[in-house]
């Protein structure tokens, strides 16, 4: 099939979204001087994140790599050491793990949330401890601006002792039984970048129940500087500390993160109205006890009933200009991590072959919404 070149702007697939709120604080920063990685509103976004969150501390950092560093740092992971990592995620949950050494293995998604299923989970760890070999940590991502379903896999990772990592990357705002996305782990990371639903143009953030793991967070994260009037340096760091004037970005655009996740959702409510009878079309569901941010709207297709693929819906949004994606590529899947253990996988690779994302961001209007659902119909046979 071809289609029309295109004529009309670029849609992007969630572009930031920053209001004058944002551009207040900011100013502050320059007119107070504050321009560096320290200073008034990092102290503040840390303490209003975790007003929001529930989390005891927070440490503002420059990505949410950084922060799943820190995190994979904090949890002691070693060279050689085994860490179990879901596999249908972006690849920056895991390779945190390669930095330090560490042995990745992935467990797959389930079918309901697309998150890590949590009996896959619970199995691999039975085994574990039979051979008596547990893995240093867990790495759990919560996908798309949806919970995992914590209380299984808390219960699994708890009985056995591993240490949970929770990469919330994707779901600042998000919640599971009314409690917020990042304070399931024992370590908790946020995301900040641009195509975040709270973005700083780019950042990131490491929480925590445990105030104390945070304060050794912050420590890392300015080179391991130890308490002395000189620099002194026991243990090896970073320099990832986020900028005072991102962190005003960070203050305004948490002031307006309930808005801007209530118009995610209703953006998901119009494709799901203008698409959902599309043959072989299902959006990702929101299950029971969750609520999701719908930080992309994700569906599938299903090529045996759809008389279309993925790929011809990607190639309409493309031809007019619109930019949508195949949902993530399962790491198991990805060169960098062949030949890597997985446990299961056909639910990821699933996801992986029928997939996409739409442009998702808060900002667009009911024109451009319009257009996208215009060029996934047209790939149906302008239905
Ligand atoms: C975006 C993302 C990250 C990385 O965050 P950055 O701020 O881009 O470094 C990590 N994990 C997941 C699941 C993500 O989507």
């Amino acid at each position: 099939m071809t289609y029309p070149v295109a004529s009309s702007p670029r849609l992007f697939l969630s572009p930031p979204d920053i209001g004058p709120a944002e551009k207040q604080f900011v100013d502050e920063a320059f007119a107070t001087n504050w321009v560096a990685p320290a200073g008034p509103h990092l102290t503040a976004f840390e303490q209003e994140m975790c007003a929001a969150s529930g989390a005891a501390a927070a440490v503002a950092v420059s990505s949410g790599t950084a922060a799943l560093h820190l995190a994979v740092r904090l949890a002691g992971v070693r060279s050689g050491d085994e860490v179990l990592c879901s596999t249908f995620t972006f690849v920056a949950s895991a390779n945190p793990i390669l930095y330090e050494g560490g042995r990745p293995v992935f467990v797959d998604a389930e079918s309901g949330s697309w998150n890590m299923d949590p009996a896959l989970l619970a199995e691999a760890l039975d085994r574990r401890a039979r051979q008596g070999r547990l893995p240093r940590a867990i790495i759990v991502t919560d996908i798309y601006g949806q919970c995992a379903d914590w209380d299984p896999i808390l219960e699994a990772a708890g009985r056995h002792g591993v240490t949970v990592i929770e990469d919330a990357a994707e779901a600042v705002g998000a919640t599971y039984r009314g409690r917020w996305a990042g304070t399931f782990g024992a370590i908790g990371v946020y995301s900040f970048n641009g195509n975040k639903i709270l973005s700083t143009s780019g950042g990131g953030m490491v929480v925590s129940g445990d105030r104390a793991l945070v304060d050794r967070a912050h420590m890392l994260a300015t080179q391991a500087r130890e308490l002395a009037p000189h620099y002194e340096h026991a243990q090896l760091g970073y320099n990832y500390r986020l900028s005072n004037v991102l962190a005003g970005i960070g203050r305004g655009q948490l002031a307006w993160l309930g808005q801007r996740i209530e118009r995610r959702r209703q953006i998901f409510a119009s494709y799901q109205a203008a698409l959902g009878d599309l043959p072989g079309v299902e959006f990702s569901p929101e299950l029971e006890g969750r609520r999701s941010t719908r930080w992309l709207t994700c569906l599938t297709v299903d090529p045996a009933v759809s008389c279309t693929s993925r790929d011809e819906v990607l190639a309409a949004l493309e031809a007019d200009n619109i930019e949508a994606r195949p949902l993530w590529k399962p790491l198991h899947m990805q060169p960098l991590y062949r030949g890597t253990e997985c446990i299961g996988g056909a639910v990821s690779e699933e996801l992986f072959a029928r997939g996409l994302c739409l442009p998702s961001g808060s900002n667009m209007t009911e024109a451009d919404l319009q257009r996208v659902v215009r060029a996934v119909r047209c790939a149906f046979g302008c239905r």
